[in-house]
């Protein structure tokens, strides 16, 4: 399960303070040591450790915390607080365009589960949103890509638009968003390339696609499994693309958990998305607050 690590270690070490009648400066230091490593463990970005440490202490060797009846659950409150705050406080909604079609780009190296993703949310949006939405294949390179795409919408009997491999991404992507308005499509969803490693031929691809409607989302998909990559790769398409949201993918397996508690927080873009499991309504929206209640149980 995702969080195990963290989570036992965390519960752990509060369980320590969470009865005590008086907090002293040296419990919330002793505490804050352990946190920090069970933080680090879980694979959180060094950066981001230092400044969630930082953080809790502060307010918790405040003197209401000290003097207050139960000192104890006061600091628990303030890691839980923090927790939610490190990835992103609220929930962040879907922003769609009030004059259709809402444009969501869809980017991510391969195999992060970006085709996959691509139907979840095209069947999330139809079944939350009651929204007509258009799945368009972009993904040029990888006719397996297009065919993936294709059979997903049969099986969610969701529209694809697609020109096959011969047909340049920002054409495909141009013609769809053309065909959306005729047909009264009010999302298009674009399943763009993906690559195994960043490049600059992607990049410039992707920003011509950005160019022909400006995208109201902009959805990097990452796998919560590969940990710091995952930042590091987000922090990368933020860069060079400026994305509006991450869609976490793969936190049903057992990610220590450092993706989730990280990326928010380098990139100040926020999960809105978490991916938990291969099916297609596997597709969640993300809550802060649940995420950082459920870690510390
Ligand atoms: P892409 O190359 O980024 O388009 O990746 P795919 O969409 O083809 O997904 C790669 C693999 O990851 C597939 O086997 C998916 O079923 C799997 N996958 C995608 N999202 C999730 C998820 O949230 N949980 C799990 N367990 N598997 C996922």
């Amino acid at each position: 399960m995702a969080f195990e690590g963290l989570s036992e270690r965390l519960q752990e070490t509060i369980q320590k303070i969470k009865g005590k009648g008086k907090v002293t400066e040296q419990d919330v230091k002793a505490m804050m040591r352990e946190v920090r490593f069970a933080l680090i463990e879980a694979d959180v970005n060094l950066k981001v450790v230092k400044e969630f440490v930082k953080n809790v202490s502060e307010r918790a060797v405040g003197s209401d915390v000290m003097k207050s009846l139960t000192p104890g659950q006061q600091v628990i409150k303030i890691v839980q607080d923090e927790l939610t705050n490190l990835m992103g406080g609220e929930q962040s909604p879907i922003q769609f365009n009030n004059k259709p079609p809402t444009v969501i780009m869809m980017v991510g190296l391969q195999g992060a589960g970006k085709t996959t993703t691509t139907g979840k949310l095209a069947n999330l949006i139809r079944k939350k949103y009651n929204r007509k939405p258009l799945l368009v294949a972009a993904d040029v390179y990888r006719p397996a890509a297009i065919q993936q795409l294709e059979t997903l919408g049969k099986q969610l009997s969701i529209p694809v638009f697609s020109m096959g491999t011969e047909v340049s991404p920002v054409e495909i992507a141009r013609k769809a968003i053309d065909q959306a308005k005729e047909e009264h499509n009010d999302v298009v969803i674009i399943d763009t390339a993906g690559r195994l490693h960043i490049d600059e031929e992607l990049m410039q691809e992707l920003k011509d696609i950005r160019a022909i409607k400006e995208p109201d989302e902009i959805f990097l998909v990452v796998d919560a499994m590969t940990g710091q990559d995952a930042v590091n790769v987000a922090n990368n398409f933020n860069e060079a693309l400026g994305i509006t949201g991450v869609v976490l993918t793969k936190l049903d397996g057992d990610t220590r958990g450092g993706a989730a508690l990280s990326i928010r927080s380098v990139t100040e873009k926020p999960i809105k998305f978490i991916g938990m499991g291969e099916k297609m309504d596997a597709l969640e929206p993300f809550h802060p607050e649940r995420m950082a209640s459920r870690i510390l149980g």
